[in-house]
Order: structure tokens, then C-alpha cells, then sequence
């Protein structure tokens, strides 16, 4: 178990660490760690996360009141203080807006394919949260369905959250799931991707519990999440575009003339 102070070191360091990788800019992002069942030890609103001491730092209960800190409690507190609250396996909470993974939520899209063994294994899937106003019990309410089950959530138009057993978890997971953002993006700039088939992805979920403990949250894989290449192995998806589909759908034509 951590001391107070070694959780602020550890906070003030993974600032940095996000802050230096792009994961954030300006006063963007928050971080927060279980201090005990009373109190949540969370970094401050309007700083750069990579600039923070740990005299910085807020102490807030589970209902969001400071209870010590010379700085203002982040607005956002209130969705670390949901996963706190749904999760009590989790010690740690890391919100960053990384451009990739956000670039996704902003598009609506779910990085949700099974396109990365490890990933299938590690995350299920990274679900998008529906669009709620930053601060406010929309945000909450957003993500509340995806909690109990995900480690990594992209929220719309917004960035992402992770969490975990502790803070080197929480963030390593933002790293992954930035990470996979970009693999994604390059298999979408080739036109292609291999997605694993239902039967892969079934084995990868099962073995969740031997990799990462009993108290794992299962994942029971549905048509979303993740997508896979159906149940016939690897399949490929491929894009064309509007004149190429045209012009595949003419020539069918022409062959089915020529044929009649
Ligand atoms: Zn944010």
C-alpha cells in the first residue's frame, strides 16, 4: 500500500508522463488515486499536468468535497468518484484527450474491432460513451453503463478514461489505448483489416482471468464488442469508394446483360 506521499509523487510523475507523450495540452486531463475509504487524492483544476508539485494536489471525500488543498478541485472529479464508487477493485483513475483515441470519440466511433490479439485480451473492446457536457451528471450517466465492465472508455467529443488496480495500470492503459488508436488509423489508411474470428476472440476473453486475476471483469463478447471476422476465421473488410462502387456495380450489370 502506498503512503500519501509516495501517491503524490506518483500523480505529479504520471502528469509529466502524459503530458510529455501528447496524451494532453494545456489544463487537460485529470488524475485521482484511492487514498483510503474515506478520501480520493486528485490533481487540481487549471494547471498543466506536467508541470504540478505534490503540495498541488486536492483531497476530496467520495462526494466530491475538498477536504484539503490550497487549489480547486478539478470539475471532473465527479466521474472518477463514479468509478471509485462501482469499482472497488480500482485505485486508480487517468483522463487524458490523446488525439488519436479522441479522434476516434469525436468521429463516433468505438475502437471496438478485434484487430489486436493483446488488446482483445486486454481491454474486450474500448467502448465509446454517448456525448454528456463535461462537469455535469450527464458525463456520469454516460459512462455509468460501461463502468462495471470496461477498463478504458472513449467518451464523445470529449477524450478517454482508464483506471485500475493502481496508477501504473490506469496509465499504461491510456497509453495502450492510444496505442491501438493509431494501429486502427493505419489499417484504416490501408483500406484493410484482418479482424480475429469470433472463435479467436472467444479464447482471448476466457484467458482474461489467468492473466490478469480471479477479480478480472468478465466480458461476454456480443455483436459490437468486440467486432470480429465472423465465425469462418480471419476475414478481411476493405473500402472502396462511391465511383469505384459505381463502377464495380455497373460492370455486374453489363455481365448480367451480356449473360441474358
Ligand atoms: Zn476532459
Amino acid at each position: 500500500m502506498r503512503t500519501e506521499s509516495e501517491l503524490r509523487r506518483d500523480i505529479v510523475e504520471v502528469g509529466r508522463w502524459i503530458h510529455r507523450q501528447g496524451l494532453v495540452s494545456g489544463y487537460d486531463g485529470n488524475i485521482s488515486a484511492r487514498l483510503d475509504r474515506h478520501r480520493i487524492l486528485a490533481t487540481p483544476t487549471t494547471i498543466s499536468k506536467g508541470m504540478m508539485q505534490p503540495d498541488d494536489l486536492v483531497i476530496v471525500d467520495y462526494d466530491g468535497q475538498k477536504i484539503s488543498g490550497h487549489r480547486h478541485v478539478t470539475s471532473e472529479i465527479a466521474m472518477h468518484l463514479l468509478i471509485y464508487r462501482r469499482r472497488p477493485d480500482v485505485n486508480a483513475v487517468v483522463h487524458a484527450h490523446p488525439p488519436t483515441a479522441t479522434g476516434y470519440a469525436a468521429a463516433g466511433l468505438p475502437l471496438n474491432k478485434a484487430l489486436v490479439s493483446e488488446v482483445v485480451l486486454s481491454f474486450g473492446c474500448i467502448p465509446l460513451a454517448p456525448y454528456g457536457t463535461p462537469g455535469t451528471a450527464e458525463l456520469t450517466e454516460a459512462l455509468a453503463p460501461l463502468v462495471a465492465t470496461f477498463d478504458a472508455i472513449l467518451m464523445a467529443n470529449h477524450g478517454v478514461v482508464t483506471f485500475g488496480a493502481d496508477l501504473m495500470r490506469a496509465y499504461l492503459r491510456m497509453e495502450t489505448v492510444e496505442h491501438f488508436a493509431k494501429i486502427s488509423l493505419v489499417t484504416e489508411l490501408l483500406g484493410r483489416q484482418a479482424l480475429l474470428s469470433s472463435a479467436e476472440v472467444d479464447k482471448l476473453l476466457a484467458a482474461r482471468a489467468s492473466y490478469f486475476g480471479a477479480g478480472t471483469p468478465a466480458i461476454e463478447r456480443s455483436a459490437v464488442c468486440p467486432v470480429t471476422g465472423g465465425e469462418a476465421g480471419r476475414s478481411e473488410r476493405f473500402w472502396v469508394s462511391r465511383e469505384e462502387l459505381e463502377e464495380l456495380v455497373a460492370e455486374a450489370s453489363r455481365r448480367s446483360n451480356a449473360q441474358s
